[in-house]
């Protein structure tokens, strides 16, 4: 399975009945609205994914009390869409469209609170996102079929969550998307992958000290891999104190060591300990980090 399904399914099997009832409708309002189509000539959503057209139909369900049209293709593409004309009309009103607008925009009053932010965006991603597998490439985007949508979504995420995606223009669609590795990382925690983003940092951490070591250090590969090895623990484990507590909150000489080591990660123990204010012996250098590692697993 693709890391974008991964996503799609992590944030598809958040339990509903975790969120807010705010939330509730903001998620949905984002998966109906940045579907295929939402008019009133037509309702209606194309996926590969079966538990995103499954949270589609149970949109419509919610809504209008009635099943939608589902079909699935042989080649495993789904096709929701509402036909009834009453029930396209119940959906457009339940979240403020009138049906008569020139451009589709985004209905802000659907945000009752800035929890619903999250839970919109975490709609519009299973509508029409996708994120490549970090090992690839870092990119997450979202492909617009409306142009007035895809300014207010990048209004959305500049005004209020502090992130700037690019746009740009693929065959007739607009195409919201981020490069910058560490912004993904917050999109996804955002809408609550927080597996893949985890994954994604870990990819970013084993890469960043694979091409230090690779540049800076000249030895057998065997020695190599035992170095990157030791080295990604250490700092997969100081990043996650960091984001999750801050380093400033580590006593003086573990805050120090944590620094030095982020900065290094091609020195060996003892080079690290020569480093230090203090100079520290390998084996203290050796507690220290172990010490990191602990505290990290208990995070
Ligand atoms: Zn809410």
């Amino acid at each position: 399975m693709s890391f974008s399904s991964d996503v799609k399914n992590e944030i598809a099997n958040i339990e509903q009945t975790e969120l807010a009832e705010c939330c509730q409708k903001a998620e949905e309002y984002g998966l109906l609205l940045f579907g295929r189509s939402f008019a009133p000539s037509s309702i209606s959503i194309l996926t590969e994914n079966a538990v995103v057209a499954q949270k589609y139909i149970a949109a419509v369900v919610r809504v209008t009390g009635k099943e939608p049209v589902y079909l699935c293709s042989k080649s495993g593409k789904h096709t929701v869409s509402v036909r009834d004309a009453q029930q396209k009309k119940s959906l457009l009103a339940e979240f403020g469209h009138d049906g008569r607008e020139v451009g589709l925009r985004i209905n802000y009053a659907n945000f009752a609170d800035d929890c619903c932010r999250a839970a919109f965006i975490r709609g519009v991603f299973l509508a029409c996102g996708t994120v490549t597998s970090p090992e690839k490439e870092y990119h997450l985007e979202f492909s617009v079929p409306y142009i007035n949508l895809s300014r207010d979504l990048v209004k959305i995420f500049d005004a209020f969550l502090d992130l700037a995606p690019k746009i740009s223009e693929r065959g007739g669609v607009q195409i919201v998307y981020f490069k910058d590795s560490s912004m993904i990382e917050d999109v996804l925690t955002l809408m609550g992958a927080g597996g893949a983003s985890m994954e994604l940092m870990n990819v970013k951490i084993y890469k960043e000290i694979r091409n230090n070591v690779n540049r800076k250090v000249n030895f057998e590969s065997a020695n190599i891999d035992r170095a990157v090895r030791a080295a990604y623990v250490q700092i997969q484990a100081i990043k996650k104190i960091e984001k999750r507590r801050g380093l400033q909150a580590l006593p003086g000489e573990l805050r120090e060591l944590a620094l030095l080591r982020l900065e290094n990660p091609e020195m060996s123990l003892s080079e690290l300990g020569r480093a230090l204010r203090e100079p520290a012996s390998r084996s203290a250098v050796n507690h220290r980090l172990m010490k990191l590692i602990r505290m990290a697993e208990k995070l």
